[in-house]
């Protein structure tokens, strides 16, 4: 018995899924030391505890001065007597600067009040104690100085919940004098691979069994996704044990089943979650691989809240393209993360591809990284078991149905992992 929800277009079963994760409550949250942070999800907002630069900077090394004094005619305009330096970390302590002087100054360093424009080292002509600007030169109020304040006013929010930390931010936080962060706690991910013909990995499989791959690749993402992966033991095709088996993942914050949801007579994923009185969004999407596709959501019980379910299709590549494509965006938002789809970019097909009229494909592909004009190539492959061909795939192409080919030259959709 099949449940009543019915397959839906890419696109749509997306916005399903984007629409249950933007009506999410916020996770729990926890205080971490920075760098325990990274790939967390911020639960506060990051406030600079001071300006930002806390001082007008210099940005170049070069001279301090007055552009009104350098200014042109350049020829006709007098020298400008140096009369000291200042370094990063040092403050100008000399005094009254008269016009026609200039400071020595290094990069990081404060202009003093006086001036307001730096030249470059590389733009002066140097003569004993006095410099002038290269002839041609011109220099402007303000050049080479980042003003006090202007990347951030003391007490202004400079990073929002709901951001995925990582390198940018622990560096921003860091500026900001944090050393600890409350971050969003992580959520479990129960993971449940079904089929009579599954083995564990430390088992010798017989001619005719299969190793469990699915829940060590889904764990992997999972782990990379933000959520702590809880692999289940294999449930095999009986509903007994498979009712069993799901209800031993109630206590996780999102259930994902492998395998058991084509039409066969033993796949039994959706019949048994339809006994445990889950709602279904969809129960199939029209794309290859992934076809088999189920997303829905079991009650809450005395014992547990409501709790998101993702029935993927067994086919190993299958499993690991819908997971990018729908479990990750639900999985960041039930994180804390600001809702988001997957990762798409525009590539250009490097192969002409026949295209295929009812099914939005989304295909094993390597992009080459050259940064003008990156190309995309579909990996050669077996169909959705072949997990050769996926890791030897760095995305996926996105072809969308109702087209008759692809050439070489056209821009297409890539989805990357
Ligand atoms: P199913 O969706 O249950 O019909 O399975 C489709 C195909 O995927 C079959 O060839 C299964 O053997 C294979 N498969 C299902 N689950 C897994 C798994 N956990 N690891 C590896 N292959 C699997
Ligand atoms: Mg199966």
């Amino acid at each position: 018995m099949k449940a009543a929800a019915g397959v839906l277009g890419f696109d749509e079963a997306l916005a399903k899924v984007l629409e249950h994760a933007a009506k999410l409550s916020r996770p729990q949250s926890e205080i971490l030391a920075l760098l325990a942070c990274a790939d967390r999800v911020l639960a506060e907002a990051i406030l600079a505890d001071r300006d930002q630069p806390p001082f007008d900077r210099s940005t170049r090394d070069g001279f301090a001065l007055r552009a009104a004094d350098a200014a042109a005619p350049l020829d006709a305009a007098a020298p400008l007597k140096v009369v000291g330096q200042i370094r990063a970390g040092e403050q100008w302590q000399g005094g009254a600067l008269e016009h026609g002087t200039a400071v020595e100054i290094m990069t990081g360093a404060p202009i003093p009040l006086a001036y307001d424009a730096v030249v470059m080292i590389e733009h002066i002509e140097r003569d004993e104690d006095s410099i002038r600007l290269t002839a041609g030169r011109t220099i402007r109020s303000g050049e080479n100085i980042v003003p006090q304040g202007s990347e951030a006013r003391a007490g202004q929010s400079v990073l929002s919940p709901g951001t995925v930390v990582e390198g940018a931010e622990i560096a921003l936080a860091a500026a900001c004098g944090r050393s600890e962060l409350q971050v969003f706690r992580k959520p479990r991910v129960a993971i449940v691979a079904t089929g009579d013909e599954l083995v564990t990995l430390n088992a010798t499989p017989g001619p005719q069994q299969i190793r469990n791959s699915n829940s060590y690749g889904l764990a992997a993402l999972v782990a990379r996704t933000g959520g702590e992966p809880v692999q289940l033991p294999i449930a095999p095709d009986r509903r007994a044990e498979l009712e069993r088996t799901i209800r031993s993942a109630r206590d996780s914050d999102l259930i994902l089943l492998s395998g058991g949801v084509s039409m066969g007579k033993y796949d039994l994923v959706e019949e048994v979650l339809q006994g445990l009185g889950a709602e279904f969004f969809f129960t199939g999407v029209k794309m290859q691989p992934g076809k088999p596709l189920v997303f829905g959501r079991l009650p809450a019980t005395d014992e547990f809240p409501s709790q998101f379910f993702f029935g993927l299709p067994g086919n190993p590549v299958s499993t690991q393209v819908t997971f990018h494509c729908f479990v990750e965006p639900m999985l960041r938002a039930i994180s804390g993360a600001a809702v988001q789809g997957p990762c798409f970019v525009q590539a250009t097909l490097a192969e002409d591809v026949a295209g295929k009229a009812d099914l939005m494909r989304v295909l094993p592909a390597r992009w080459t990284t050259d940064r003008v004009r990156p190309e995309v190539r579909l990996v050669g492959w077996q169909g959705s078991g072949d997990l050769a061909a996926n890791a030897r795939a760095n995305c996926y192409a996105v072809l969308p149905p109702e087209r008759e080919r692809f050439a070489a030259g056209d821009a297409i959709t890539v989805l990357l992992r």
